[in-house]
């Protein structure tokens, strides 16, 4: 098998600080050798894993020809398929099931299976895999914003206490696992990288506690903020949130140099703070001129009035976060840099300066062994097969696809669930749009309401409460099974404009969001026996923030939470449910006629879709 040709091999756990213009041939380097690095990759996966149980079940040895018996042999996998295989290791069994190497720790996904949430297995090596990956942010942000080594990045990062499987190995989040980590942590002083926010706030698993200190030592360094961020957008709005309410009690604390001692008990947090925090009453009196102004438009440039950009990703369903961004930040570039999960870290956006809606993803081809399931129409109902895979550089521009990854660590065809579209091209190397989560529905019959879809007829429907000043600050969505027909329910959280929002304008939104929705819908709504008009919940303000407390008392990290778009029936939807302040259903069907273009290719279609409807 030809290799790939050698460049000089990038350092293990990424680029040295100040090395942006190795880092930027790195990157042309493996992009234009897309197909030769990606061979590479599979072969020393395979090679490294040859002893793994998993492998040898279909017959895949660590020979010459693995990469061929690879290809023919390894099916395609979902979680649930991995599951028994997950829970021997995490029940302590330590022989080589997915991996040649020790499994060093379980990376907790935000993703759930039968309710619980998903383990990765993941190896120690793979730290250094997604340590480069960090390297190239930089020298990739660098071509586009000069000087941003000439100041600091307040970025405010979390971890979530661990816990441990039965067999002992430590079960964290993927962020957790790295800000825990000697390449987090040991990482060698870089200008570009000078974050404001301490290592003891980062890992103090309190979340509230670890948000104080990290806010309080970003007003303390307002001056010197170049950027400002979170993992996902709605992360950083929550700290937004929190500094909206707690304002008057940081600028105490910046007034008299001293933290407030019921709110930070955490000793290394109280020490690492006590380092930045100066009785400061001039810089206090600042950050309360501006905090008590009645409007909070543009409050981030005011506070951190160098700041060029805010990193956080509003990509996918975090796109319904950029109007409170743009509110926020006046205007401020918002920057999506990089598309990771806890199966394995992906790619980079290479223009990162683009519009929030041009956001492409090249996937780094060192990273792991990339296939991509192209995605079928409706009507193709064969379950997908590993013969159906494409390799990177074989997936064709506008078309969409599922990612399939094989990793280092021992996830072998591994469904990940995202749907991506290509968009272009890094030399060889495929740019990615994200669309959307694979099978995140909304179904009462037969109709299947996925995510982008939902997103897309809220985003209308809320343009009827424009006149009154009224905006969508949350919103999530629920299949109402125990009303006869069943119904969709959303749960909408507001920001209250100046005039009152009549209810037949939330009729209207009702009916707007059914007249959006898809055919198979509409027509069990038209029929009036399958789908019972749409609702509308409206909940007290805050509702949304109770929900991510929730989840996060559950387990989940603030990094990696994103507001699910759709519960379940149970605990989630109840405490939605004790916060509704009045409710409001689609006064009429939406439109649907039989002509529809899907299925009118023969009657015995249109017949038997009309039965399946
Ligand atoms: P987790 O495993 O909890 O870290 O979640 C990983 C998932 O988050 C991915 O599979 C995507 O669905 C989503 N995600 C990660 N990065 C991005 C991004 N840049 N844009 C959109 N969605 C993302």
């Amino acid at each position: 098998m030809p290799e790939a040709p050698t460049a000089k091999p990038a350092p293990v756990c990424g680029y040295a600080p100040g090395a942006h213009r190795e880092a930027l041939e790195f990157i042309e380097h493996v992009t234009a050798n897309a197909g030769k690095v990606q061979r590479r990759v599979l072969a020393e996966i395979l090679a490294q894993n040859a002893p793994a149980e998993y492998l040898r079940r279909y017959g895949v040895f660590g020979s010459l020809d693995a990469a061929d018996g690879f290809r023919r042999l390894v099916p395609l996998v979902t979680y649930e398929g991995l599951l028994p295989d997950i829970l021997r290791i995490a029940n302590g069994d330590t022989s080589p099931i997915l991996s040649g190497k020790p499994i060093s720790e379980f990376l907790t996904s935000s993703g759930t299976s039968g309710g619980e949430r998903k383990l990765m297995p993941t190896i120690a090596d793979e730290l250094d895999r997604r340590s480069l990956l960090y390297s190239l942010l930089m020298p990739v942000m660098s071509q586009s914003v000069p000087g941003l080594d000439k100041g600091k990045a307040m970025y405010l990062l979390f971890v979530k206490a661990e816990s441990r499987t039965p067999g002992g190995l430590v079960a964290r989040p993927v962020l957790t696992s790295y800000y825990r980590s000697r390449q987090f942590l040991d990482r060698p002083h870089d200008p570009y990288t000078a974050y404001t926010s301490p290592n003891e706030a980062i890992l103090c698993v309190d979340s509230y506690q670890s948000m104080y200190a990290q806010l309080v030592c970003g007003l303390v360094h307002r001056a010197d903020v170049l950027r400002v961020g979170a993992v996902f957008a709605s992360g950083f709005l929550r700290a937004i949130r929190f500094l909206e309410k707690h304002w008057p009690r940081l600028c105490h604390d910046i007034r008299t140099g001293e933290l407030d001692s019921s709110v930070i008990t955490d000793r290394a947090v109280r020490d690492a703070v006590g380092r930045v925090l100066r009785a400061d009453p001039a810089l206090a009196d600042e950050i309360e001129a501006e905090c008590g102004r009645p409007s909070w438009e543009g409050i981030i440039r005011r506070l951190w009035p160098r700041t060029k950009y805010i990193d956080v990703i509003v990509t996918g369903t975090m796109s319904q976060y950029i109007p409170t961004l743009v509110f926020y930040g006046r205007g401020l570039p918002l920057t999506c840099t990089m598309y990771a999960s806890s199966e394995c870290y992906f790619g980079l956006n290479l223009n990162p300066m683009c519009k929030p809606s041009d956001v492409a993803y090249t996937l780094i081809p060192t990273m792991c062994y990339f296939e991509f399931l192209p995605v079928h129409s409706s009507n193709g109902n064969a379950e997908p097969t590993h013969r159906d895979l494409i390799d990177l550089i074989d997936v064709r521009l506008g078309h969409e696809y599922e990612l399939v990854v094989t990793t280092y660590s021992g996830l072998y065809r591994y469904r990940v669930g995202d749907v991506l579209r290509v968009v272009g091209f890094k030399n060889e190397a495929p740019m990615f749009r994200f669309v959307r989560r694979q099978n995140v529905a909304l179904s009462i019959d037969s109709d299947k309401t996925d995510e982008t879809e939902l997103h897309a007829a809220v985003s209308g429907a809320v343009q009827h409460l424009a006149p009154f000043g009224a905006s969508l600050v949350e919103y999530t969505s629920y299949a109402d099974a125990t009303t006869i027909p069943g119904h969709y329910v959303l749960f909408w959280e507001l920001r209250a404009g100046s005039t009152a929002v009549p209810a037949s304008v939330f009729e209207d939104c009702c009916l707007s969001v059914e007249e959006a929705l898809n055919s198979v819908y509409r027509q069990g709504r038209a029929c009036g026996r399958l789908i019972g008009p749409l609702e509308i919940r409206v909940v007290a303000e805050g509702t949304f923030d109770k929900l991510m407390d929730y989840a996060l008392s559950r387990g989940a990290s603030i990094n990696q939470y994103k507001a699910p778009r759709c519960v379940r029936p149970g605990p989630v939807v109840e405490l939605l449910d004790a916060r509704v302040q009045a409710k409001y259903f689609s006064p009429k069907c939406p439109k649907w006629s039989p002509g529809n273009k899907q299925w009118n290719n023969t009657k015995a279609e249109l017949v038997s879709n009309g039965d399946a409807a």
